[in-house]
């Protein structure tokens, strides 16, 4: 499959005064091929959603680049480029609660888009609208009512219906099912795969809980303190990590397939992510790390594939050829 959309060395940092800087996003080079579900899994902290939103251009990119469909996208967006891009990249945001404006009606918010970027009359608006929200699994007359008058898994179907009405290509998923009981979360998740099988989408899915992440991506990204450490497919990643740190995220993340549980190495995750505004020389991880050496402490290791494998790249000292 082609790539879709090509992130290199994407950086975003936040000015916090005083001549200090949060590294949120340090440096990640990533591919999304087209209609492929890339997970990006870690910590809090680690800078997933700063990444989805800066791919999105809802953050200014402090350098590196993103480029969509071989075109490159700006470094800082003015309305002019949401008006443009916003048709073929959308985001599902974390907290359903938060992201639906309660003085709009579920009708308005799922129109908004359609009546800012299409010419469609207001009846095809209110058609168009009707029909989302049957694929959704909610009922064209919610259309009259308002965000409070829903469950959580609800506003998560409003907020999936408001980013996919214009049919966009790309939807970065912003931990879509954190904030949502664990009885709907596998009902959200399902409908997301749904959509996406029919629509042909290609996804971002930011979560930290892995066996999500591995149920629903084709590969997998960990990222660690703005860096991403490790890529690979999902199943590889998740059953035979090679970084150290996913050894022990994946070793500390719940596995509800006792079989699976068996199947991987049980580890904990030991001592405190550093400061994204101190950030360490060398390997950002080599603090907490059970393999460290030396060299770690001083040298950055760079993602390079693994040899042999073909698919997958660590950024560990471990991995490099002598
Ligand atoms: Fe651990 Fe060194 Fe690998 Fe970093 S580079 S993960 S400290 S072994």
């Amino acid at each position: 499959m082609k790539d879709l959309l090509v992130t290199d060395h994407l950086t975003k940092y936040f000015d916090i005064g005083h001549g200090q800087r949060v590294h949120a996003v340090d440096g990640v080079s990533l591919a999304i091929a087209e209609q492929e579900i890339l997970g990006l899994v870690g910590e809090s902290g680690s800078g997933k959603s700063t990444f989805g939103k800066t791919i999105l251009g809802l953050h200014d990119k402090t350098s590196g680049t993103v480029t969509y469909r071989d075109e490159l996208l700006p470094a800082r967006y003015v309305p002019r480029d949401f008006q443009r891009h916003s048709k073929n990249m959308q985001m599902i945001f974390q907290d359903p609660y938060s992201s639906l404006n309660p003085r709009m009606t579920v009708g308005e918010i799922i129109g908004e888009g359609l009546k800012l970027h299409t010419r469609l009359s207001t009846a095809q608006v209110r058609e168009s609208v009707a029909d989302w929200l049957v694929r959704v699994g909610l009922e064209p007359d919610h259309m009259s009512r308002y965000p409070h008058e829903f469950s959580g898994g609800q506003r998560q179907r409003i907020g999936i219906a408001r980013a996919l009405v214009l049919e966009p290509e790309f939807v970065a998923c912003d931990e879509p099912i954190s904030a949502l009981d664990v009885s709907v979360q596998a009902q959200v998740v399902n409908l997301l795969y749904e959509l996406k099988a029919s629509m042909g989408l290609t996804l971002l899915f930011i979560a930290h809980d892995l066996s999500m992440v591995r149920y629903v991506s084709d590969r997998m990204a960990v990222m660690y303190l703005g860096c991403v450490v490790e890529v690979g497919p999902a199943d590889k990643v998740f059953f035979e990590p090679k970084h150290p740190y996913t050894e022990v995220l994946i070793g500390s993340n719940p596995e509800p397939d006792p079989r699976s549980e068996r199947s991987r190495p049980s580890t904990a995750i030991q001592g405190e992510i550093p400061s994204p505004v101190n950030v360490p020389p060398g390997c950002r991880f080599a603090n907490r790390c059970p393999k460290v050496m030396d060299t770690c402490r001083d040298n950055t290791p760079e993602l390079i594939p693994l040899t042999n494998t073909g698919d997958r790249a660590v950024a560990c000292h471990l991995y490099e050829n002598p």
